[in-house]
Formats: C-alpha cells, structure tokens, sequence
C-alpha cells in the first residue's frame, strides 16, 4: 500500500477498524467545524472527504489498492464537487506528493453542457440516507463508427459553408444600407462537414452518436436538504471531440404530513385537549426512522396554547457530520371542550378547582343596562347587514347560551 494519505488525514493507522475511524472522524470534525474554526474549512473538507472513502469499505478498497487516482478514475465520490477534487490533486496536498494530475498546464477539451434532473426524495429519506437508482438516456458516442458517422475518411467539408458550418447572407435594407446575416448552415446543420447518404453509419445514421439507457447509483446522504446537488461527473451526453458535461441530480424535498423542516429542525404540530393541558399528557411521536418518541407532560405544568417545547437531538441530522443532530420542536394546540359538556350543577364542581374568578361589580342606577353577547361572524355582520345579523342573534337566543355579566354575576 502506497498511499496512506487519507489516513493520516484521520490520524489512524491503514489497518483501522471502522469504529476507529468513525470515532476520529467525529473528534476532527468537531474540531476542524467551519462553525468553531472558520480558518480551517478547507483542512474540514479534507477530513470529510477522507471520511466519505474510508467509510465506505467499497471506496476504502479502491483506495487502498488504486490510491487516490483509483476513486477519481472512474469511481465516484459521490456529493464531492470538482472543486474537492482539483483541491485536493491540483493543490497542495497530493500535488506536493506527485500524485497532482488533471489541473494545471494541460489544455482541456470544450465541456459540453451538464444534464440538470430532479429527484424527489422524502423527508425520511434525508434523515436516514438511502441509495436512489435513476434511470436516464444519455446520448454516447456510436461504437459502430468510433463517432465519425460514416465509413472512416468518408466525411468531407460542407461546400455550403466551406466548413465554417455558418451562413453568411446578405440583406438589403434600403438604398446603400446592407445588413449581413449569420445563420446555422442547413446543409451540414453547423457541423461544417457533410456524409454522403450511401456512407452513413447504420447504427447512428450519421449522428455519430446513439441513445443509450443508464442507471445511475444516487447516494442521498444523510441530512442533504432540499436544492442539494449530486454531481456524476462526465456522466452527462457525449459529443465527437468535447468532453462530456456532468449529470447533475438536484434533491426536491417532498413534503412530510406530520414534520416541517428548517435547517437541521424539525417542527411539527400537536393538539392536546384542556384535560390534557391541565393534569398533564403522554403523547408517542413516530419519528423518521421509525422510532416512537414518548413524550410526558406531568401534571401541575400547564400548557398554553401556542406553546413550543423543544426535544434535543432528535432533529435532522447534519450533513456529513450525521451524528450530531438538530433539535425537534413541537407547538401544542390546546383544544377546548364543545360548548355544554357538563351540565351546569357539575361546572360549579370544577369551578371549585379552577382559579378563582375575578369580583363582578354591578353599578346601581338608571344608566345601567343588560345586554346580551353573541358570536361575531365577520361575513354575517360587515356585507350582508342586519337581516343575518338578528337570525344569528335569534338562534343563539334559543339555545340559550348567553353569559351576560347578569347572568354572571349571579352565579357567585
Ligand atoms: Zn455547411
Ligand atoms: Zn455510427
């Protein structure tokens, strides 16, 4: 074994078991956090980067027979952007070491353009991290005709454009005023070379490339959020002479019934009725992974609606640093009993429990006067005027539910 790079990164030895190299990974990473260290983002990368491959034994085998050349060689490292790689091999840490390749003085072909694809994944598939199989067509050079499209020698040079593959046409505008006009040449379709039918590759029928089913392996990792992308570099269509642009998968967070995510929280709603509220509850909570959180309130501490209580750790957890995790938040709705669910006598009885209510004192005197409260429907009573109105107030007559400061005060 040549290489021993990736574990020095993580300060152990190349025969670490895979706790050993968790638990260094958690220590350094902790350490080197962007958040505690921001100095050190890039010595971060590494250490995740050398995490991501001695953590996956696939990866770790490669690495141990192939080197760094072998993952970048055909082997993906999954979420890592070009700018990992031309770091860590155009730069200082394995350039110094003679293993620098790609970066540099060497000229590139024309890139063509990256293929863009959503991929929904569910709020449980962030938080447990799954492996997604996608089906694309991607456009590959034809076999047949090494991408030439005819017989080899068998492509000439447009005589339309003279090769140029663009048209130059020239238009009058007015006396004396000449405006020329680029345009695509028809003939060869801008290619600036031309195949005679009778040379046309059977396969690719002179396309010089044909359709071809791929499955990609996409690795959502735990804690990659909504808009993340997932780049599989040179995966995208190829064209004679470019190098092939990436295959760009973008993450669409589906969203989640019962959780609401922000971040590394999670948040989610939960009614509790006024018995609950007041003498305390138990509530189970199904996480994402299929765990119940059981949840006690005890008794004595009262919830009020629109109360927010945090459990720590059991939010989403954080990318690349998947042990750690966000907080969980839970807004409780208080839910009030329907209107006449004890009688009257037994209200007395709970009222004996209730805090004591605040003395009514009624004036004396002429200007006093009872009136009576109803509920307010904002259509009923702005828009539509007083025939509603006095129909709402006439059921609400029958069913006799006033609580007039009379009727109140004469309760005590
Ligand atoms: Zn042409
Ligand atoms: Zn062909």
């Amino acid at each position: 074994m040549g290489d021993t790079k990736l574990y020095d990164l993580l300060g152990v030895s190349p025969n670490a078991s895979d706790s050993e190299i968790k638990k260094s990974y958690r220590r350094l990473a902790k350490e080197y956090h962007p958040d505690k260290n921001p100095q050190e983002g890039e010595r971060f990368k590494e250490i995740s980067f050398a995490y991501e491959v001695l953590s996956d034994s696939k990866k770790r085998q490669i690495y141990d027979s192939y080197g760094i050349k072998g993952l970048q060689e055909g082997h993906h490292v999954d979420g890592f952007s070009d700018d990992i790689f031309s770091h860590l091999f155009g730069g200082g840490l394995f350039g110094a070491m003679g293993m620098g390749f790609g970066g540099g003085g060497r000229r590139r072909k024309q890139k063509g353009d990256d293929t863009i694809h959503p991929l929904k994944v569910s709020l449980e598939d962030l938080y447990n991290g799954k492996t997604a199989k996608l089906q694309l067509s991607k456009n590959v050079i034809c076999s047949t005709c090494n991408g030439e499209g005819g017989k080899h020698g068998s492509s000439q040079t447009c005589r339309a454009c003279h090769g140029q593959g663009i048209k130059l046409t020239l238009r009058q505008l007015g006396p004396g005023m000449v405006q020329q006009m680029r345009s695509v040449c028809p003939d060869c379709r801008g290619e600036g070379e031309v195949i005679k039918d009778k040379d046309r590759c059977k396969v690719c029928r002179g396309n010089k490339v044909v359709n071809e089913k791929k499955i990609l392996e996409v690795h959502v990792d735990k804690g990659m959020r909504d808009g993340q992308k997932v780049q599989f570099r040179g995966e995208g269509d190829q064209k004679p002479g470019m190098e092939p642009g990436d295959v760009v998968i973008v993450l669409q967070e589906k969203p989640h019934p019962h959780f609401q995510r922000n971040g590394n929280d999670l948040y989610m709603n939960h009614k509790v009725n006024l018995t609950e509220a007041l003498c305390g509850f138990c509530i189970a909570i199904k996480h994402l992974d299929g765990r119940d959180l059981i949840v006690k309130h005890p008794p004595g501490e009262v919830v009020k609606p629109g109360t927010i209580k945090g459990i720590q750790g059991e939010g989403m957890p954080i990318y690349r640093d998947p042990f750690e995790k966000g907080n969980l938040y839970v807004k409780l709705d208080v839910e009030f009993p329907p209107d006449h669910f004890a009688e009257v006598e037994k209200l007395k009885l709970l009222e004996k429990l209730l805090p004591k209510r605040p003395l009514c004192k009624i004036p004396q005197g002429e200007h006093v006067e009872e009136v009576d409260l109803h509920d307010y429907d904002p259509n009923t009573s702005r828009s539509q005027g007083a025939g509603r109105f006095s129909e709402a107030y006439e059921s609400d007559d029958d069913a006799g539910v006033h609580m007039g400061p009379g009727v109140q005060c004469a309760q005590q």
